[in-house]
Formats: structure tokens, sequence, C-alpha cells
């Protein structure tokens, strides 16, 4: 159905959201305080944004990209008005997973209380989803309430490789090795 391949969540650049950024606009509410997305949105609240060429972006990820540059690979844009979705750039700021799990912790917002993220697997399997999702994939995968086979599709990988990525299983080494590259100078820049 699809003639030309649509670039996945994961390999959206500047460059590729740079010639949509008038509709990406349009559908930001901007003004005083937060900017509010009036387009598609996850259920955790966070835009969707959809242009012909790309399959799917995170809004408030492009809203950064727009004003302030390429995002670093690995790198998260997080909330500080924990506002989902918020594209304000000036609400937005860079972290590691790490960065945003302890952010979160310190505001008491534990998104998913039962996932059994104690276990610390590094089977084979866990490793294998390492080396198909970055950091960053497996966040906004855990942040996507999609199925496995819609987002397996999104991010080129099997729906059991998205299944295993939410369960915890792979996301809690992810988090842990994010932490040990993780410079102290990182956390400041969203203070
Ligand atoms: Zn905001």
């Amino acid at each position: 159905m699809m003639s030309t391949p649509r670039v996945p969540m994961s390999k959206v650049t500047l460059d590729h959201v740079r010639p949509h950024a008038e509709k990406l606009w349009s559908l930001i509410e901007r003004g005083e305080g937060c900017w509010t997305w009036r387009g598609r949105t996850n259920v955790r609240g966070y835009g969707h944004f959809h242009a012909p060429a790309i399959q799917a972006v995170l809004a408030h990820r492009a809203a950064f990209m727009l004003t302030k540059g390429e995002i670093p690979k690995g790198m998260l844009v997080c909330h500080a008005c924990d506002n989902p979705p918020c594209c304000n750039p000036e609400h937005l700021w860079l972290g590691t997973s790490a960065d945003n799990n302890h952010d979160r912790d310190a505001k008491g917002r534990h998104v998913r209380p039962d996932r059994d993220e104690t276990k610390v697997n590094r089977s084979s399997g866990a490793k294998q989803i390492q080396a198909k999702l970055s950091a960053q994939d497996i966040a906004e995968i855990v942040a996507d309430e999609r199925s496995g086979v819609v987002l397996g599709k999104i991010y080129g990988v099997h729906a059991t490789t998205i299944n295993r990525a939410r369960s915890g299983r792979s996301y809690k080494v992810e988090i842990t090795e994010l932490r040990k590259m993780a410079s102290p100078t990182q956390r400041d820049e969203g203070e």
C-alpha cells in the first residue's frame, strides 16, 4: 500500500521535521505558560505528529528540534512542567532516561508501578532488544499504548521485541547503563 517508506519514529531528525514546521505549529496553541498540542495524542497525552514522510514523531520532540536544534542521539526531551501535551520549548529539557526517572520519582509520579523493573535481566533476549532499539526508542515505546504489531512496524522490529521492551526486562538494563553514562552536568540543563 505504501510505496514510499516513511521515516520511522526512532529515526526522525530536524531535517525531516523542518519541512512540516508550519503544520506542526498550527496544531500547537501557543501563549502564556504551556503550549498545548491540539493534534492526536497517545494515551499518556503526548502529542503525535504525522506528516507524509514521517510515520510519527512526538510533538514536543519536534517542537524542541525546531527551536533548539537536533536532539543528541539517545537523549530524551523531558517536561519541566510535567504536562505531556505541552510543546513550549522553554518547558522542555534534554535528559537521559535516568534523569527522567529521577525527575519522575522526585515528583512522586510513578508511571508504571505494576511494571516489574526490579528484575535485571541480562539474558541474550534483553541484549537483542538493545541491539535493535535505542534507549530513546524504548522510552517512547513504554509511553506508547499502541499494539506491539503497530509499533513493530513503526520501529521496524518484530512485535515480540516491542512487547519485551515494554515488559521492563530490558528497560531496566538500559536505565542502569544510561545512568553510568550520564555525566553530572547533563542534569543541570533542565533545572
Ligand atoms: Zn509546559
